[in-house]
């Protein structure tokens, strides 16, 4: 007796695909077969001409809860993730109060295991060198520094969460290389950023959406001041024996990708995040959009080349929700007003486009949003795989299925999207996560509470 057989369906995985049946029970794969007998299962998925992937998770979620749930909560943001096509998610900590100490984290657990639609991980927020050892036997997924400081003081929201100080920053790598844990940093030299920027941009008055644009296109804003960073980071870590993820990469310039590269070669134990509004916003578009975006791609080509050859090891498209009227104020001042992208659940659909395009494979995507994240974050095989004794989690897709992706769609709690209105070939079409269909055709049929906080295999 199976509780989901998935029937007829061209699995697809990041090394091979082939024809076969999926048999599940209690949530794990138990069969894998080409002709399973699914007249006494529970429910049956008829994937005849769909693709069958492991389930494909988003790194780089910002759900803003607790904090500002009027921009998006846990079940908002799981909610959308399953009509994306997405069965894990991690949520990135911005908000008031940080998970930075057990009594916050468990707060937050318990918070997000009532609402989440589906599987997620959580962060502990690197404040204090002295809790890294606690959010790692609570079972965070792994410590993030925000080593920054907006000039404006507007970001990180909750400006007590940035660590500029790298006596801290190394404490913090020091404490989390003892658990095995990665330390995911957005990296910042925040008072190069705030010269360049008073004195070019906001002491002469220009601060509207186009200048912002300029500063962005200039290496003032999330430019060069990352690099420089990141540089200092790179060695710290190295140092301190840490597994360093980095946040941004494609956001940042060209530079960025040169150091990655030499730590890796050298081998260094780190990770490079990939934003895909690196290759899909170009400089005309984040005119056009204002404050909708705050990046656009530098260099496409060369984001282009690290998607398909490195240093990308995992892929994202940021997920930062505000509100509408908070955004607008962007035309006039967008040096004063939050800044963020909303594509989690454009995500994956915009990514098949690409592999429609040909300017990915299918099975490079299922490398960088499902098989090697679960492998970063202590997850594998677990999930990010489709084998017996996995947990049955997929993501099924139409490569034929064309659509508009718009902000009516959108189940944002901020009700937008930056890709309003975008053309994609390519749509996933059930959501399955640990064996029940959270998502059918675009509608989120799971129910509030089943996702549940999965952490890293303790070594
Ligand atoms: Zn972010």
């Amino acid at each position: 007796m199976y509780d989901l057989v998935l029937k007829g369906g061209k699995i697809c995985t990041a090394h091979d695909s082939y024809f076969a049946d999926i048999g599940v029970v209690d949530g794990k794969i138990i069969e894998i077969t080409n002709c399973i007998d699914f007249s006494n299962a529970r429910e049956v998925v008829d994937a005849a001409g769909l693709l069958v992937l492991p389930g494909v998770w988003h790194t780089h979620c910002h759900f803003r809860d607790p904090g500002v749930t009027n921009k998006e909560d846990f079940e908002s943001g799981s909610k959308l993730a399953a009509a994306g096509g997405i069965t894990f998610v991690i949520d990135m900590t911005n908000n008031e109060p940080a998970p930075a100490t057990v009594e916050t984290f468990l707060d937050k657990k318990k918070n997000a295991e009532s609402k989440s639609h589906v599987d997620f991980g959580l962060y502990g927020a690197g404040l204090h060198p002295d809790q890294v050892k606690s959010l790692f036997d609570l079972g965070a997924i792994g410590i993030k520094v925000f080593n920054t400081r907006h000039p404006k003081d507007v970001y990180p929201y909750i400006s007590t969460l940035g660590v500029v100080d790298h006596g801290v920053l190394y404490e913090i790598f020091e404490e989390t290389a003892k658990t095995g844990l990665v330390c995911a940093v957005h990296h910042d030299d925040s008072d190069w950023v705030k010269r360049m920027v008073y004195r070019d941009y906001i002491d002469k008055g220009n601060i509207n959406a186009a200048a912002y644009v300029d500063a962005f296109a200039k290496g003032y804003m999330y430019g060069h001041g990352m690099v420089s960073g990141l540089a200092s980071s790179l060695y710290l870590a190295k140092i301190a024996g840490v597994r360093l993820y980095v946040l941004h990469v494609g956001v940042m310039p060209d530079g960025a990708y040169d150091l990655i590269d030499f730590a890796k070669s050298s081998g260094q134990p780190v990770y490079a995040e990939l934003e895909a509004c690196s290759f899909l916003i170009d400089r005309a578009m984040a005119e056009k959009l204002g404050p909708r975006t705050y990046v656009h791609g530098r260099n496409i080509p060369r984001a282009r080349d690290a998607l398909n050859n490195g240093p990308c090891d995992v892929l994202v498209l940021e997920h930062a929700p505000h509100h509408k009227d908070e955004v607008a104020k962007g035309w006039d001042d967008n040096f004063g007003a939050p800044l963020g992208v909303i594509g989690a659940q454009e995500f994956f659909p915009m990514m098949l486009n690409e592999v429609n395009n040909g300017t990915l494979t299918l099975e490079r995507l299922i490398y960088l949003t499902s098989e090697n994240p679960s492998k970063i974050f202590g997850i594998y095989p677990r999930k990010g795989i489709i084998a017996v004794g996995s947990d049955a989690d997929f993501t099924i897709v139409d490569m034929n299925r064309e659509h508009v992706l718009s902000s009516e769609e959108s189940l944002s709690r901020s009700g937008w999207t930056s890709f309003d209105g975008v053309k994609v070939k390519g749509m996933p079409v059930f959501t399955v996560v640990r064996g029940n269909v959270v998502m059918e055709k675009g509608v989120v049929k799971g129910a509030r509470g089943f996702g549940k906080m999965i952490s890293p295999k303790k070594q």
